[in-house]
Parts: C-alpha cells; structure tokens; sequence
C-alpha cells in the first residue's frame, strides 16, 4: 500500500523537476560564490537569477530578497533585528495568539531584553480583529507581526487591512507567509508589507532554505556575522543548490497557481463536507470563506486526536494533531485555545492538508479510514458511552 501524504502544511515533497535543476550544484557546478574563477561565479549568477525571480513573484526588486535558511530564520531576523535597530524609537511589538512558534519565541526573547509585546486576541473563526489591532498601537510601537495565513487552521488573515493600519500609523509590518507564499496570491505594495518571511519546503522546494523580503525603506541589520554574503547582512557560504531548488519551486508554484488553488480547494470541500455528513460530533474548525485552499482542520468530540492519527498511520495515512510543533506535547493547541475551542474538544483535533500530487481516491480512501477510526476510538471511550446512554438526539 502507498503512502498517502495529508500534512502539507508540515512540508512536502520535492519535486521531480525542482530535484533536477539542483543536481549538478553538488558534484559539478560545486564552486563558492565567492569565488572569482568561471565556475564559482556561474554558481553566483545562479544565485542572482533566482534572486530577481523570486523578486518578480512578489513584484519588489531583486536587491530586497535576502536568502536564509527557512522560515524560522526569517521571522528570527525581520523580528529582532527591527526590535534592535529600533529601539531608540520604541520597544513595543504587536503580534497574535496564533503565530508560529518562530515569531511567539523570538517575541518572547525579545521580552527578556525590555521589550513589550502585546499578543491580540483573535476571534472564534482564527482572525485577528482590527479593532484591537488599533486599540493595542501605542506611540513606542515599532513593529506589528502578523501571519499571513496560519498553519494549523488555514485562517488567512486580513492583511490589506492590517497593513493599511500600520501605514496610517507609520509602524513597519512583518507577515509570516510560510503557508501563503506560492498557494494563494500576495500584493506586498498593496498590502504594505515591509517585511515578508517564506520557506522553500513548504511549497515543494527542499528543506533548509528560504528567503526574508525586506523592503527598501527597512533599515537593514546584519542578522549573521561573518563574511560579505548577502550584501553584508547575512554571512555564511549561501545554500546553491538548495536557493536553485527554491527558484524553481516557486517557479512552478506561480506559473499553475489558480488551477492548483482550485483543483486543491476542490478536493477540500469535498473532504470536509463528507466528514461532517459521515461522522457525528465533529466540527470543522478555522473560517470556512478566508482559508488556505489545502487545508482541513476538524474536531471529533470524546477521541484522542493522538490516537486517531496513530491508527491512520496504520493505514499509511500521514496527518497532523495540530501541528507538528505540538507533537509530544500534551498540552492542547495555542492556536485551537486563542479561538476558545474547549480543551476537551480541541485534544480530538485532526489536520488534514492537501497538496498537488494528491488526488480524489486518496481522499475517499482517507475519509473510509477516519470514519472507521473515530467509531472504533470512540467504542473504547467512556464519556461517549455515558453521552448515548443520556441523550437520544443528536445534538451537537
Ligand atoms: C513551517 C512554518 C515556519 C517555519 O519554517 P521552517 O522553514 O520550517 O523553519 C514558520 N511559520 C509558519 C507559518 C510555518 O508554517
């Protein structure tokens, strides 16, 4: 039996034409580009060609695209280093509930270092609510960072309006766009976006690789020293064949964006909604107009989320609890938590996300195995029993 992949959101595959382009920057095209001979500065032209595309993907130049090591990099660098660089100014930061961990750490660093950061509430959909984004900006605010759509429940967020917010009130505006970027459109001028953190893994380049956008008008501070890579701001011989990979993989991501969005969107819509007619006591959870086209994030009341993914596995079916940060962790989603999911609920939660080597039969036979595995966890669970010796309708 295959493998059947449902955790896009994690990561996912490489693909076979982005694998290609990579393959002769290991044992052929393998010079620094530093270097000053032919071969090392074909690898620097390399690197510059992607530069300026993945700069046309998002309509900035070429000298704003900063490589990195992936999203946790990115967010690390666009949150400190504006935090430090701006600090005369003021030291407060405005961020949400529902970020990943790379932007809540780096804010939480921040705050050992005398900073404050408020952390907005959002509502019961995953949205960050503008009005409390307007109450919460102070004279000392020097940056807001919001996610552009999140991991777990596919939220995308308001961002034109945050970003206008920001404007009005001369803030500088960082998103996490790790979900977005390559899956759904993004306008960083129309949106003003002065800050945009993306990763190559999440849109089927490889791992260990990414790309921070700084806008022009951002003073810039080295985040890694070291050598001059990166115009002087991030040292470290750059990642070749992984920022070629990238290139391509965003490439490909562009180029067939509409018709992915939509035939993914399909499949979801029909995965959610098969769901919900088959198996009782089961909610979806997220916005279902304002999501990410992949996404399906779904609670069944009286299981184990744990559970329930351990018996997927057994039918090669890889999901997610909440997500793959949380695994091990016993403690229920922050982002499931700042929604006012009730804990009980929250701990029988099942991600599903669907990327484009997907297709309609691994969904059906993934729909047949969860209604199978939520009736046989839920035999075995004590409170559902109770719940159908007392009640007789369903309710829920
Ligand atoms: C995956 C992810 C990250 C981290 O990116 P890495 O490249 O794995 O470090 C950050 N933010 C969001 C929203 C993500 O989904």
């Amino acid at each position: 039996m295959q493998q059947i992949y449902l955790d896009n959101a994690a990561t996912t595959p490489v693909r076979p034409e982005v694998e290609e382009v990579m393959q002769p920057y290991f044992c052929e095209k393998y010079g620094n580009p530093s270097g000053i001979y032919k071969m090392a500065s074909e690898c620097r032209q390399a690197l510059e060609t992607v530069r300026k595309q993945i700069g046309e993907t998002l309509k900035v130049s070429a000298e704003e695209i900063y490589f990195t090591s992936g999203g946790t990099e990115s967010d690390n660098w666009a949150i400190k280093s504006t935090a430090q660089r701006l600090k005369e100014k003021g030291k407060h930061i405005i961020t949400s509930k529902i970020e990943h961990h790379a932007v809540l750490n780096s804010c939480a660093y921040l705050e050992t270092q005398g900073f404050e950061v408020t952390y907005l509430d959002v509502d019961e959909w995953g949205c960050v609510r503008f009005d409390a984004l307007q109450r919460a900006i102070r004279k000392d605010t020097i940056l807001i960072s919001i996610m552009y759509a999140n991991n777990e429940v596919g939220t995308i967020q308001p961002i034109g309006q945050i970003g206008k917010i920001a404007k009005e009130n001369d803030i500088f505006f960082h998103t996490d766009a790790v979900q977005a970027y390559g899956q759904i459109p993004i306008d960083v001028k129309r949106e003003n976006i002065h800050l945009l953190s993306a990763s190559a893994h999440k849109f089927n380049g490889p791992k260990g690789v990414g790309f921070l956008y700084i806008d022009k008008r951002v003073p810039v501070m080295s985040y890694i020293h070291g050598g001059k890579q990166e115009r002087n701001h991030r040292a470290g011989t750059e990642n070749v064949a992984g920022i070629v990979g990238m290139g391509k993989a965003a490439e490909i991501a562009f180029a067939a964006q509409k018709e992915r969005e939509k035939r993914v969107q399909q499949m979801r819509d029909y995965l959610m909604k098969k769901l919900c007619e088959e198996i009782p006591y089961c909610r979806i959870n997220g916005s279902v107009a304002r999501r990410l086209p992949g996404n399906c994030n779904v609670s069944f009341q009286f299981i184990e989320g744990n559970e329930l993914l351990l018996l997927l596995d057994d039918k090669n079916i890889c999901a997610s609890a909440a997500s793959a940060c949380s695994t091990g962790d016993t403690a229920p989603s922050h982002v499931l938590t700042a929604m006012g999911i009730p804990e009980k609920l929250a701990r029988g939660t099942l991600r599903l996300t669907i990327g484009y080597q997907n297709t309609q039969d691994e969904i059906d036979y993934t729909i047949k195995c969860i209604k199978e595995a939520v009736k046989k966890l839920r035999e075995n669970a004590e409170d559902y029993r109770i719940y159908k010796e007392n009640f007789s309708c369903n309710m829920i």
